[in-house]
């Protein structure tokens, strides 16, 4: 899961991260009020979206006074920004972040996340701030640096220190630097984070070092246990569909294809998807309707796969192991009564109570074909598809 720049900030605050002076917005109105209380010289208006890259494409603007506050607001709310972390259409602007202006003498990178190599929670660290990690990785990779955390002993004095030092770091920064890193750390384990950004994290002309951006995603299968993240959800951020799907408990992704699967099992489901591919066929999404599937839950799926009009067949791929397949079969039919499912449906079911749901889906006058395995099932709708 995402949450906002103003709310990891929000975060960074707790765990001692300094960040600059500034407050959120959802109106020109309140982004020139929060301005005038924060005072200063000038502010920086900031598009709040779950996606960075937002400097370069006018999500990121410097205001010299409260009339281009007012005007910078007034262009990015209400707008889609697309950058290069969205797709081509976007994240919608509902809300602003107003800072003051802070001059900065030298942008830095600083972000710690789970490595899956060393199978350690790792620091990265580069004084070439402000640019996109991966190109600075790609193309100097001397410029990152990394430390990797022992889980027992914890973040150590000497590691921050050996990245200060490779920062550039001096004086009384060294110290800050490490109280920085000690707060990302302990932010990163209470929240079950799986990666904190800071990037930039800026040097000032006066030496501070201020988190001037603040990017966090959480662990999805910890977020149940800190109601306080959760609801820093903003579910306008996300895929309608998947938001959907998640609230009748099912696992769904959209695809790019005109074949509609619906499956019970993850594993079972990519084994369908790549049998769809192998025999030439294109699936238009991953769905894991789940274990216990009802009746509901499969109409819910339906819904939700014709909700793609690129879909020209479903494949229903049902493995009766803990549900029994006449129950499946009935809650497919009543699927298809209820949402007029037009497009054809092959059912490949298997598994407890297989031949009393075979029968239920035979001579229903409704476009299903039954398949007796899987191979042919993918083969059948492709040729469907095909012939559509
Ligand atoms: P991103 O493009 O989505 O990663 O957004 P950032 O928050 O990193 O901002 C992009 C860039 O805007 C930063 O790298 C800075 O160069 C600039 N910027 C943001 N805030 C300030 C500020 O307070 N002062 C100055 N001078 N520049 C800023
Ligand atoms: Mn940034």
């Amino acid at each position: 899961m995402n949450i906002h720049e103003y709310q990891a900030k929000q975060l960074f605050q707790i765990y001692g991260i300094p960040v600059p002076d500034g407050k959120s917005a959802t109106s020109p109105e309140s982004a020139e009020q929060v301005a005038k209380k924060l005072g200063g010289e000038g502010w920086v208006v900031k598009a709040q979206v779950h996606a960075g890259g937002r400097g370069k494409v006018g999500g990121v603007k410097l205001a010299k006074n409260l009339t281009e506050v007012v005007e910078f607001s007034r262009d990015m709310l209400g707008k889609r920004l697309v950058t290069i972390q969205t797709d081509s259409t976007g994240l919608p602007v509902n809300s602003l972040l107003i800072e003051k202006l802070y001059p900065i003498k030298r942008e830095l990178y600083l972000s710690i996340l789970v490595d899956r190599a060393s199978e350690r929670v790792i620091f990265i660290a580069s004084a070439a701030g402000g640019m996109d990690i991966e190109t600075v990785a790609h193309e100097t990779p001397e410029q990152i640096i990394s430390v990797e955390v022992h889980p027992a002993a914890g973040l150590q004095g000497y590691q921050c220190r050996k990245v200060a030092y490779t920062l550039g770091l001096k004086g009384s920064q060294v110290k800050a630097l490490g109280k920085i890193m000690q707060g990302m750390y302990d932010l990163f384990l209470a929240k079950d984070a799986s990666q904190i950004e800071i990037n930039p994290l800026i040097e000032t002309h006066s030496g501070d070092l201020l988190a001037l951006d603040a990017k966090i995603n959480f662990d999805d299968n910890a977020v149940a246990i800190h109601p306080d993240i959760l609801a820093m959800k903003d579910p306008s951020q996300e895929d309608d569909k998947e938001n959907h799907a998640q609230q009748f408990g099912l696992n769904y992704i959209t695809l790019e294809g005109n074949i509609g699967c619906m499956v019970n099992g993850a594993g079972l489901a990519m084994a369908t998807m790549d049998l769809v591919k192998l025999k030439g066929g294109q699936p238009a999404n991953f769905l894991d309707v789940g274990g216990g599937t009802n009746v509901e839950k499969v109409c819910e799926a339906f819904k939700l796969i014709l909700s793609d009009k690129s879909v020209k067949a479903v494949l229903v791929n049902i493995f009766g192991g803990i549900v029994q397949c006449d129950v499946i079969a009935a809650g497919i039919l009543a699927a298809i009564e209820q949402i007029h499912v037009t497009v054809p449906v092959v059912v490949r079911l298997e598994g407890t109570n297989v031949e009393e749901g075979r029968a239920l889906l035979s001579n229903t006058g409704h476009n299903i074909y039954a398949a007796d395995d899987l191979a042919h099932a993918a083969e059948q709708v492709v040729a469907l598809v095909e012939a559509a």
